[in-house]
């Protein structure tokens, strides 16, 4: 590998690649190496760390916060189980220095990874000059394609004093616990954030502009986990609207909201409220490449972008925000390419997702009411809901909801929607049932594995 910025330090030249990616991220990581694999002079550009959001300020250092709590659960239901527990702290500190301290281990190990797949890496920030250049830090590369993955950015609302809050890049920052907290939004990143802070032992509201939690589900999963995070204590407070932020002499925040509540006290407040394409500095007008309303750069089916040559995964292109996404978009891209897969392409349909809130969800396919849509009168429903094993004997009775969604006469099922304690590990392989478009029959003519919860899945009558 060539650290192309230093090697090139102060001279003036181009340097020429099959392909470059811009973003050493989910995405631009996964094309590069899988375009180097089959002999293609590929290039990376980064100009922050390796690894992108996934690894740096999203799912791992979030799912470190996550383990985190679900040991402050079950630290609370051990003495359901005759553990005679005291706790005696918990030092937020300590793990944040830990985690950060795996998530370095992860960038250095992307250096040895890119030189090892000879993938060269180009240290700033990429602007195009044309549709097959690009310059960075001052050094021009030409590319016979380039593929643009830069992630994105979360998206704070426009209100006055919005800036005194943080988003969940700033809660990755956090080296000391806050007391009170305040997040904002009913998606992903805000059950999954509320829920992990209120587990370690923070005082949470989670302010919802609407009355749903995560309503691009299926309704019984942000019903469910609304209700799980009340009996854990989380304030929520649906139909608010802040209007505008100050800070008190003393340092906390006070909220001021459209309904006339004032919210005083808070320690920190933590923006969710979504993500846009981070494609602010990339000049794509000087490559002609188009972007939608909202700054995504729409792609066809192989990634392409409306500029020949130009190509754009992950994030930034608006569809499925989630990292194994961006991954098989690139990987699939390069095999089309670069090893003569003509058609390949990902298939955007049934892509399974965990949330990783307390409990976790696991979804896959149509919503129910999606479903009822598409197809009518043709959907059937299968649904449980139960206290699982282990809450038999813990203090706090956690619910799990499961609910196939199915359609036909064949049963086809078309959804599979979990919540409930190991939802996040259950789901991978009904998801593959899913994809290769198993039946209600099928599911049933599985045998059970017990005792688990996930045998209520093959046993729905
Ligand atoms: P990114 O990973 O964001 O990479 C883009 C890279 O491009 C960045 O490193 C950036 O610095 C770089 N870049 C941008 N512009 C330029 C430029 N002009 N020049 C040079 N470099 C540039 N997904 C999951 O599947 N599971 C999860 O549990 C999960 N949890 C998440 C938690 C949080 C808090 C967040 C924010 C996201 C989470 N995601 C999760 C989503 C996941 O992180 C993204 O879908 C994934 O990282 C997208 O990959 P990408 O390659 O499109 O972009
Ligand atoms: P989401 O799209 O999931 O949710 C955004 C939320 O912001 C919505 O609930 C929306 O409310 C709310 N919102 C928007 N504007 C406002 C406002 N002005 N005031 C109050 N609320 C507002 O985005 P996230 O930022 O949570 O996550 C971004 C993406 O990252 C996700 O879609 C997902 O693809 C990915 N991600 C994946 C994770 C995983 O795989 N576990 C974890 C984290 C992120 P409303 O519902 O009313 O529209």
């Amino acid at each position: 590998m060539v650290v192309a910025s230093q090697f090139n330090e102060g001279v003036a030249m181009s340097k020429h690649y099959d392909l470059i990616a811009i973003g050493a991220g989910s995405g631009g990581l996964s094309v590069a190496e899988r375009a180097a694999s089959y002999g293609a002079k590929t290039a990376v550009v980064e100009m922050s760390k390796l690894g992108g959001t996934c690894v740096n300020i999203g799912c791992v250092p979030k799912k470190v916060m996550w383990f985190g709590a679900n040991l402050a659960h079950a630290l609370r239901d051990a003495s359901g189980y005759g553990f005679d527990i005291s706790v005696n702290g918990f030092d937020w500190g300590k793990l944040v220095e830990a985690r950060e301290g795996y998530i370095k281990g992860i960038n250095d190990w992307y250096v040895t990874y890119l030189e090892d797949n000879k993938v060269d890496l180009i240290r700033g920030e990429a602007g195009f000059i044309d549709a097959n250049t690009l310059e960075v830090a001052g050094e021009r590369y030409t590319a016979d394609r380039i593929v643009i993955s830069p992630g994105g950015k979360p998206i704070v609302p426009d209100i006055p004093g919005a800036e005194l809050g943080i988003t969940s890049d700033g809660f990755f920052e956090l080296t000391e616990q806050p007391k009170e907290v305040v997040v904002v939004g009913a998606g992903y990143i805000a059950v999954e954030l509320a829920g992990v802070m209120a587990a370690l032992g923070s005082n949470v509201s989670l302010l919802l502009r609407g009355q749903h939690l995560l309503k691009e589900f299926d309704a019984m999963l942000g019903e469910c986990l609304m209700d799980e995070m009340i009996d854990q204590g989380i304030n929520i407070m649906p139909n608010v609207q802040i209007e505008a932020v100050e800070q008190a002499e003393d340092g906390s925040l006070t909220l001021k909201c459209a309904s006339g509540i004032t919210r005083t006290g808070v320690d920190k407040l933590i923006w969710a409220t979504g993500r846009r394409p981070y494609t602010d500095n990339l000049n794509l007008q000087a490559a002609d490449v188009e972007v939608d309303s909202k700054g995504f750069i729409p792609t066809d089916k192989f990634q392409r972008t409306n500029v020949k040559g130009v190509y754009a995964l992950g994030d930034a292109t608006g569809r499925a925000a989630l990292t194994p996404v961006a991954i098989a978009a690139g990987r699939r891209l390069a095999d089309r390419i670069y090893n003569n897969m003509t058609n390949r392409h990902l298939d955007y349909d049934n892509i399974p997702t965990v949330v990783f809130s307390h409990p976790p969800i696991g979804t896959v396919g149509l919503s129910e009411d999606a479903a009822r849509d598409m197809h009518g009168d043709a959907v059937k429903v299968y649904s449980a809901r139960f206290t699982a094993m282990y809450n038999a004997f813990t203090e706090h009775k956690t619910k799990t909801a499961m609910k196939l969604v199915c359609v036909g006469g064949e049963e086809k099922v078309v959804g599979v929607h979990i919540i409930g304690p190991a939802s996040d590990e259950m789901l991978q392989g009904f998801a593959v049932a899913v994809k290769m478009g198993a039946t209600k029959a099928d599911f049933d003519n599985t045998i059970a594995i017990h005792p688990t919860s996930s045998e209520e899945l093959v046993t729905m009558r």
